[in-house]
């Protein structure tokens, strides 16, 4: 039996040569995002997750992360470093620092960062029982080429670095929990990590993974470097969902289907000015099977939502999405509530923080949404209105989320 890791080790001495001309003076994790090298947020994540050491394994121009960082007190973990020659693989790195690694440790690529909650990653390689765990994207909207077949439960049956396997989906971020028994795979000479470790793993049926929807952001070439900057400055956000929320619930299986039928809930509109007044942006993320139904079209659902848009800019307030699932019950959809989809599309076209971004709804199914994404969630009752839980959250009663 394994502990909860408690160290990272992170890969971090290439060249960068995809980051030219920026790395030509830097190592890649020093890349600047908003002023700030790269692999100051992801130590910051890392300590924040309950990591208490980091060992760089470093290259490329080893001392600028050296001197800047130092032994990490000013950050809050303990850093370590191994340096070796610059155009080492990975492999090697990881075996010259074999003395310096915990038995059960996380391990991460210097160019990805992901919301990780380290919990959820442990639970899930306590529950399959396997030497290794690597966190993959699931790629449904094909933002980059797979790497990783996942069988039926979830366990890698294919990893592919060169990508030649017909049908990868996911694919593979680093944030990889590590056993001392993977690394009994490394070999002799040098080659890349994750082709000593993962591929044979794979093969062997020793590999678990797991797989979010949750878009990772990246410093890997220069063309991925404006998302990543639009991740780190996003506006603190709060998810809201509609009917129950905003607006009374019409009674089962009754819907809003034209403005006269629309009821604000007391307090909404100013808790909506609140918002608005202290930055947060406000997203809407609703269930309208009226439509699936037939009872309503997409035009009366508009309609509802430019009239309720105009009375919240009235008010003060303001509403900068407006995501909903048109859906029935039986459409097998990925959107309705209780499936996180809808929060997953505000999390692309926003560059979100799930796990740093507040929904608040008024049922199960919005809890059970918010939960499978990893939102924090806070739940209107007759007791406690949107305009209580807004001023919890901006009076600092309830934790501020950004
Ligand atoms: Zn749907």
């Amino acid at each position: 039996m394994y502990d909860r890791p408690t160290q990272a080790v992170i890969l971090a001495g290439g060249r960068g040569t995809r980051m030219q001309p920026i790395t030509n003076d830097r190592p890649k994790p020093m890349v600047p995002v908003l002023g700030r090298p790269f692999l100051e947020y992801q130590i910051e994540q890392l300590r924040d997750q309950g990591i208490e050491r980091v060992l760089i394994l470093l290259g490329y121009l080893a001392e600028v992360v050296q001197n800047h960082f130092g032994d990490g007190r000013d950050w809050g973990v303990h850093i370590e470093y191994s340096v070796t020659a610059p155009d080492q693989l990975t492999s090697s790195r990881v075996a010259t620092a074999r003395h310096m690694i915990d038995p059960c440790f996380l391990l991460l690529y210097c160019d990805n960062y992901w919301p990780m909650q380290l919990d959820r990653l442990w639970a899930r390689f306590r529950e399959a029982g396997k030497p290794g765990l690597i966190t993959v994207y699931s790629n449904k909207d094909g933002y980059s080429r797979g790497s990783v077949l996942l069988d039926r439960d979830g366990h890698v049956s294919v990893f592919d670095r060169l990508r030649t396997t017909p049908g990868l989906q996911q694919v593979e971020i680093s944030y990889a929990i590590i056993t001392d028994l993977a690394l009994a795979l490394l070999p002799e000479q040098d080659t890349l990590f994750e082709e000593a470790i993962y591929t044979p793993l794979a093969q062997q049926g020793r590999l678990t993974a797991y797989s979010s929807d949750h878009r990772y952001y990246s410093i890997g070439s220069l063309d991925r470097l404006p998302a990543t900057e639009a991740f780190m400055r996003r506006k603190p956000t709060v998810i809201l969902d509609r009917d129950g929320v905003l607006n009374r619930k019409p009674p089962p299986a009754q819907y809003v289907r034209n403005w006269n039928e629309w009821v604000w809930c007391p307090g909404s509109l100013e808790a909506l000015r609140l918002l608005h007044d202290r930055g947060y942006r406000t997203i809407i993320a609703s269930n309208q099977p009226g439509i699936g139904r037939g009872v309503m079209n997409e035009a009366d659902l508009e309609a509802v939502h430019d009239r309720m848009k105009r009375e919240i800019a009235q008010a003060g307030g303001w509403i900068d999405a407006i995501y909903y699932c048109p859906h029935d019950w039986g459409d097998g959809c990925e959107c309705r509530k209780p499936k996180p989809g809808l929060l997953y599309q505000a999390q692309r076209d926003f560059h979100l923080d799930l796990t740093r971004t507040l929904f608040v709804g008024d049922d199960e199914r919005d809890a059970a949404a918010a939960a499978a994404a990893g939102c924090p969630f806070r739940r209107v009752t007759d007791a406690c209105s949107l305009l209580d839980l807004t001023r919890q959250l901006l009076e600092g009663k309830a934790p501020a989320y950004a």
